[in-house]
């Protein structure tokens, strides 16, 4: 009393709890913990009740420290061995994170409650722990101690984390048993077990006995069909909840734009938009998100715009939408730009971010780029991310540079199969097959299983290299020791490995026995083995075959063209050329990309729009008499790959690979490397012509055309002109 001021009139603890209540019961917490500091400071003596009121507002800040500290005062009062004062404790050290202080408490405890006991059980469940929180159900069970709804809701919480049915049904049985399945808690909670255990009909079930429903149910049935893929069903479910006049949550919309947005219902999606828009959850940053990731997944990047304009706040999720959005429709280049913008605006790139970002430098060869993206993932600290890593060993090995992929590799602290399948894609694409199979069989040492797409991969690589040998006994160990069935991929490897081989006779039999429906893709490969072998008979056959299947594919067209035009018959390729435009079959434009002083250019055929078209052709002409003076004749009857309307050779001199290699030539200093992508498999004249413009003016190129890279360099290609 002699603290005190005079004057204050000292309330009752009492009335100070009743205070400390209200404030803890509106949520009211740091306005809570002040009250009870100042009760103290005025002399008060706090009771149980005070402490719990004061644990309860710690649990709900996750304010750890200052629940140690009352935790301390607490123990100084005396108060610790009482059941509801250590059931709070349990509870606030649980939801704080820290579990080991939750079961001190626990232990000390000379008696628990269902409250004490279900504090455990949350807790666990919240650090991701289920499986121990089944063990303290049972053992709870075996104390005698009788569970109630949050117990439940707790235990259903544990079996959809770690998705076990059977668990679940258990659990089920007992809620029934106890009278608890019309709880709407309880009743949410199972709709959510099954739906996140996969088993909807249970869902289903659960969801119409319910004498009542809330948004959460609702939630839990809408999330559930969009986690299966029933994306239809879960917009249904929508317009079913509102008719009932539950008003959806920001949760709900959220979860029905996913399921447009991976459905590609953009029409659904505008209308969920339309709903937002009147409810007023259009502000919310995580319903933003969506309709961005909504729009630009629905190829609408114009729509994804308008709503990022219009966010009062954007995250990090916000621009990876849009970043990711503009890779998948094509803008790669407006893809980098965004990626510059949201840093410029103070926002940090995740993995995710930089994953969208090093996809956007692979497709577009911007290997310059791609280096500075990998210095900001250094300095971010990401490196040692497996996703991160994988898309740099991809992005490195796509923008040409093997090196810098093996390199990235080796430095790579763990590996998953992806990592694996993009080395070996590499290797694939740059023609090392020898390599492609050390690192095969090196994964497989570490213990790494390899997938159906590692197989696509390795198999390649060594049809790549003509490695025929070895291609089949990987092939037959992938069906034998791998359980892995052939898809449609592998027999289009093996075919284009035992057709380029010039076993012909074998990768015919191979289509022929295709159990699944024989693609057209696997009789192209073999088409494309026919041309390399001069295969006139085999061609013929093959032509009629993927015609029947897809009678406008022009690139049959093409190829039969060119083998009738190799062979010596004008006659017969006119013939297919003339069948082929009454057809209506158009060919694929050629176009090239180069990437010159940190920008992407495009080159069409017969591109004359260039601002530096002139300068273009002046070198291409130079070129070509230094080309004739050192031997190189061009071949006029392959002249078919990639151009729509064909005059022989003057054409040659505008394929929009050459037109991009003069412009490179043009445009930068002598000695640096040109990387160039190309959309179509490079013409045998284009072929023939870089590495004669290789020797000739002293620069290594490197094309990445639609099947593998070529590195021109002093006279040879590195495919050794098997490709
Ligand atoms: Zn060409
Ligand atoms: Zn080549």
């Amino acid at each position: 009393m002699a603290a005190m001021a005079p004057g204050i009139v000292q309330l009752h603890p009492f009335a100070w709890n009743q205070k400390l209540s209200k404030y803890v019961k509106d949520g009211q917490l740091d306005k809570a913990m002040q009250l009870f500091q100042q009760m103290q400071r005025e002399g008060a003596t706090p009771d149980k009740f005070t402490f719990i009121q004061a644990i309860k507002a710690c649990a709900c800040l996750g304010a750890l420290q200052d629940g140690r500290l009352v935790h301390q005062q607490l123990i100084q009062s005396g108060c610790e061995s009482d059941v509801f004062v250590g059931s709070s404790l349990v509870d606030m050290y649980a939801k704080c994170g820290s579990i080991k202080d939750a079961w001190r408490v626990f232990n000390k405890m000379p008696s628990r409650d269902v409250v004490t006991w279900s504090a455990m059980i949350l807790g666990h469940v919240k650090c991701g722990q289920g499986q121990k929180a089944l063990e303290l159900f049972r053992q709870m069970q075996h104390d005698g101690v009788q569970p109630n709804s949050v117990t439940f809701v707790g235990v259903l919480n544990a079996c959809a984390s770690m998705i076990v049915l059977d668990e679940g049904r258990c659990v089920h049985l007992q809620i029934i048993q106890s009278g608890l399945e019309s709880n709407v808690f309880v009743g949410n909670s199972l709709i959510d077990m099954y739906a996140k255990c996969g088993s909807l009909e249970d869902a289903w079930i659960v969801f119409n006995k319910m004498p009542s429903r809330d948004v959460v149910s609702w939630n839990a049935m809408i999330l559930g069909h969009v986690k299966c893929g029933q994306g239809q069903k879960a917009l249904e479910l929508f317009r079913q909840m509102q008719q009932e006049g539950v008003q959806p949550n920001y949760v709900t919309v959220v979860g029905v734009l996913n399921a447009c947005a991976s459905g590609i219902a953009l029409e659904e999606g505008r209308w969920v938009h339309h709903h937002i828009v009147q409810s007023g959850l259009e502000m919310n940053v995580f319903v933003g998100n969506s309709l961005v990731d909504m729009y630009a997944k629905c190829g609408r990047i114009e729509d994804a715009w308008k709503v990022f304009h219009k966010m009062p706040s954007r995250d990090v999720v916000t621009w990876n939408a849009m970043v990711l959005g503009h890779v998948k429709c094509g803008h790669k280049q407006k893809a980098l730009e965004l990626f510059q913008q949201m840093q410029q605006e103070g926002v940090r790139p995740n993995s995710v971010t930089f994953v969208g970002v090093l996809n956007a430098c692979a497709s577009l060869i911007a290997l310059e780029e791609g280096r500075r993206v990998h210095q900001q993932i250094i300095q971010s600290g990401l490196e040692s991310d497996v996703f991160v890593g994988s898309s740099l060993v991809d992005m490195y090995a796509k923008c040409g540079s093997i090196e810098d992929a093996c390199r990235v590799f080796n430095k790579m602290p763990s590996r998953d199969v992806v990592t694996w399948t993009a080395i070996l894609g590499g290797c694939a694409m740059h023609g090392h097959g020898r390599e492609a199979l050390k690192h095969f069989e090196q994964m497989c040492d570490e213990g790494v299983q390899p997938d159906d797409i590692t197989f696509v991969c390795v198999l390649s690589a060594c049809s790549h290299a003509g490695l025929v040998d070895e291609g089949m006994c990987l092939y037959a160990s992938m069906i034998r020791d791998y359980m892995i069935p052939a898809k449609l991929e592998h027999y289009t490897c093996m075919v284009d490995l035992l057709g380029r081989a010039g076993h012909l006779q074998e990768a015919e039999n191979m289509v022929m026995a295709m159990p699944c429906k024989p693609h057209a893709a696997a009789w192209m490969a073999l088409l494309g083995a026919c041309r390399i072998h001069g295969n006139v008979g085999m061609a013929e056959r093959v032509a009629k075959r993927i015609l029947e299947m897809e009678p406008e594919n022009a690139a049959v067209y093409v190829l039969l063209s060119n083998i009738y035009a190799a062979a010596g018959n004008r006659h017969l390729c006119e013939n297919v050329e003339r069948q082929r435009k009454e057809r209506g079959a158009k060919k694929q434009l050629g176009r090239t990309w180069i990437e010159v002083n940190n920008e992407v250019h495009t080159f069409v055929v017969q591109d004359q729009d260039h601002p530096q078209m002139i300068e273009i052709h002046a070198e291409l002409q130079r070129l070509s008499g230094l080309m004739h003076n050192a031997g190189y004749v061009p071949c006029t009857e392959l002249v078919l790959d990639d151009v729509e309307e064909e005059e022989k050779v003057s054409h040659l001199c505008h394929h929009s690979k050459k037109l991009a290699i003069a412009f490179g030539l043009i445009n930068t200093a002598p000695g640096t490397p040109l990387r160039i992508r190309k959309n179509l498999r490079v013409c045998k004249d284009c072929h023939t012509s870089t590495k004669f413009i290789s020797k000739i003016v002293r620069r290594a190129i490197m094309v990445r055309d639609a099947n593998r890279f070529h590195h021109f360099e002093d006279g040879v290609c590195s495919c050794m002109d098997y490709w």
